[in-house]
């Protein structure tokens, strides 16, 4: 996505252009399903210092107003992701946390809410399917340590 494609994002929201808006956006974009510090490292090698409540305000903003999609499961860190108007759920995995997206079960309401038109916030009818992914049903070890939130 380009700098004039994410600064259109966010006027079609009425969100004034900041730095920090631009880059959190282009990092959710490029790391779907990382949590707050992972994007704070990513938005930092790009801006330099920035607080983690600066990173933590944008995401709240960004969510409210349907750009960024929070999603939360059992267990987990806060992850965002920008693939917001699509009824998709989600994939996780009970070992390492890994986060996969899959297709709405239907394709249409009611599995999950119509979309996120008029500018209202958008509240899923979030499904999590819980399973373990390839890798650690590959490896048997259960002392492995969780692995880094972006995938
Ligand atoms: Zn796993
Ligand atoms: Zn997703």
């Amino acid at each position: 996505m380009s700098e004039s494609g994410l600064e259109g994002r966010l006027r079609e929201k009425a969100l004034r252009v900041t730095a920090p808006r631009l880059a959190v956006l282009a990092a959710v974009d490029e790391h779907p399903h990382a949590d707050t510090d992972a994007l704070a490292r990513v938005v930092r090698s790009r801006l330099g210092s920035v607080s983690h409540q600066t990173v933590y305000d944008v995401l709240r903003v960004l969510t409210e107003v349907g750009l960024v999609r929070r999603i939360q499961p059992a267990g987990a860190t806060a992850r965002y992701e920008t693939r917001v108007s699509d009824n998709h759920h989600h994939l996780v995995c009970r070992s390492c946390r890994t986060i996969v997206d899959v297709d709405c079960a239907v394709g249409h309401s009611p599995c999950l809410h119509a979309g996120d038109e008029n500018g209202f916030e958008v509240e899923e009818a979030e499904v999590v399917y819980w399973g373990t992914c390839p890798d650690c049903s590959t490896t048997s070890s259960v002392s492995e340590l969780p692995r880094e939130g972006i995938r």
